[in-house]
């Protein structure tokens, strides 16, 4: 008898893009066998070497996590319904149950301006609000981690529905790329750093809220002290030693985290309070390898996605201070836009969770590069080129042969006239088309799916092989301006 399987977008790739799967067995485990049986490159992606399940790979029948089940022997029958939800960068013994509201630890309230009271008359004739509630979100003083495509309508609704205080961590600059989902800012601060841009948004939207820029990395020396001056931290960041800091800061410090991600066409949301539910570990106990889930630069994501997860955000954050609804804690909110769908998770406690469980290892932030595995990346000293050599090299030697390893649609946005088009993914496959006495340059958007052609290709016996730094992007700035860049 078979049983649906819903395959999520990272995972798609390897079984033919499909979105879900009928398979036939009596328990998870002979269904992951199965799968992974007929679809051999997803395989490492769902099991390490050892044969146990990744654990930055959860799996679920209808709403239950298998760990909180029989594991891989948990039964399945027809109509059940099995997700696979890896951890996007872009995030269990006591049974937490639907959460009920608890106020935030309460201050002393400020007084409403005639302004204010006008400005937010919407929210004061609202029961649930009210004069108390608009005093507590003024009082209120929330982190966001990234001014980017999550924390844009995060800081934009947080800023109207007037919380007095919010902080913002981010070093980056606008870029033109940013436009298409970042709406905090503007084709007019492009070039201006985000903090500059958003402190300006926000002041327009509403005067009353104060701004409190960090214009840093958040970092184990620095996170305790910035997240500490907080009541609630609103995570919009893009990258897994972040998340883990974020999460590890926020149990240390008894404070709420907001969690978010994204990734191409689906969202997932949660609200990680160790106080009251699981945390970030206690749903992912480790990150995946570098490089095993594409981040959003190279997979992409469509531009309304971050408005709507980042706008649970701010709906999330501002629940927890008026203290009133059901919080995210212990669910986690899995949002399909294709299909115009939300799913709903239990996430349970780990009594044996490393910072929040019973008895945590981790007192204090740790190195997350390190453990998210990044710095431990092998050195490319002289595996690479740049695209002005490229350019010389190839004149002088017309047989040298050029393979962009970028996608079809890719291709058709830009393209280097003489590159051999060869997808990453079917490379392994198509070894046999290439002849191993030529020279060879591998390249991709910005050079970084090039490297792993090259490892590829090395590790096939091809010998002479570089990649092309900065790829087709670096090629389009220093050697051929009639390319369009993207
Ligand atoms: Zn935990």
């Amino acid at each position: 008898m078979a049983v649906t399987v819903l395959i999520p977008t990272p995972l798609r790739p390897f079984v033919g893009g499909r979105d879900a799967l009928e398979v036939e067995g009596g328990n998870v485990g002979e269904l992951l066998e199965r799968l992974t049986g007929e679809h051999a490159t997803l395989k490492p992606h769902l099991f390490a070497d050892d044969g146990r399940l990744r654990s930055f790979v959860n799996v679920y029948v209808n709403d239950r996590d298998i760990r909180q089940l029989a594991q891989r022997d948990t039964p399945v029958k027809p109509g059940d319904t099995i997700s696979i939800i890896p951890s996007i960068a872009g995030g269990t013994a006591a049974s937490v149950g639907a959460q009920r509201a608890a106020p935030l630890p309460s201050k002393a309230a400020p007084v409403l301006s005639h302004e204010e009271i006008l400005r937010y008359s919407r929210h004061l004739i609202l029961p649930d609000v009210g004069l108390d509630g608009q005093k507590k979100l003024k009082a209120a003083r929330v982190l966001l981690v990234g001014a980017g495509g999550l924390g844009s309508p995060a800081a934009l609704y947080l800023a109207a529905a007037g919380v007095g205080t919010i902080g913002i961590v981010d070093f980056d600059v606008v870029d033109k790329t940013n436009l298409q989902r970042q709406i905090l800012h503007g084709t007019s601060t492009v070039g201006t750093p985000k903090l500059e841009s958003a402190a300006a948004r926000i002041h327009d939207l509403n005067p009353n809220v104060r701004v409190e820029p960090f214009e840093t990395r958040l970092t184990s020396e620095n996170a305790l002290d910035i997240i500490r001056e907080f009541d609630v931290v609103a995570d919009g960041t893009d990258n897994f030693p972040t998340r883990y800091l974020v999460n590890d800061a926020c149990v240390l410090l008894d404070k709420p985290n907001v969690y978010g991600s994204i990734f191409r066409f689906e969202g997932q949301a949660s609200v990680f309070y160790a106080k009251r539910g699981p945390c970030y570990r206690c749903l992912y106990s480790e990150p995946p390898p570098p490089g095993l889930v594409p981040s959003c630069a190279e997979g992409g994501v469509l531009g309304v996605l971050p408005g709507i997860i980042g706008s649970i955000q701010a709906m999330e954050t501002i629940k927890l201070i008026l203290g009133v609804g059901e919080p995210l804690i212990g669910r986690l909110v899995l949002f399909d836009a294709l299909k115009l769908q939300f799913r709903e998770l239990k996430l349970e406690k780990d009594p044996d969770c490393p910072v929040c469980g019973r008895h945590p290892t981790i007192t204090a932030p740790i190195d997350y590069e390190a453990f998210c595995g990044i710095g431990a990346e092998p050195s490319y000293d002289g595996a690479e080129i740049t695209a002005e050599q490229l350019k010389d090299e190839w004149a002088r030697n017309p047989e040298l042969l050029v393979i962009d390893v970028r996608e079809p649609h890719e291709h058709a946005i830009a393209h280097i006239d003489g590159a051999r088009l060869i997808p990453l993914g079917e490379l392994p496959d198509r070894l046999g088309e290439l002849d191993g006495h030529r020279e060879i340059v591998t390249h991709c958007h910005h050079g970084s799916r090039s490297l792993k052609a090259l490892e590829i290709l090395k590790a096939a016996g091809f010998s002479k092989v570089r990649s092309l730094r900065g790829g087709i992007d670096a090629w389009a700035v220093n050697v051929d301006a009639s390319l369009p860049r993207y």
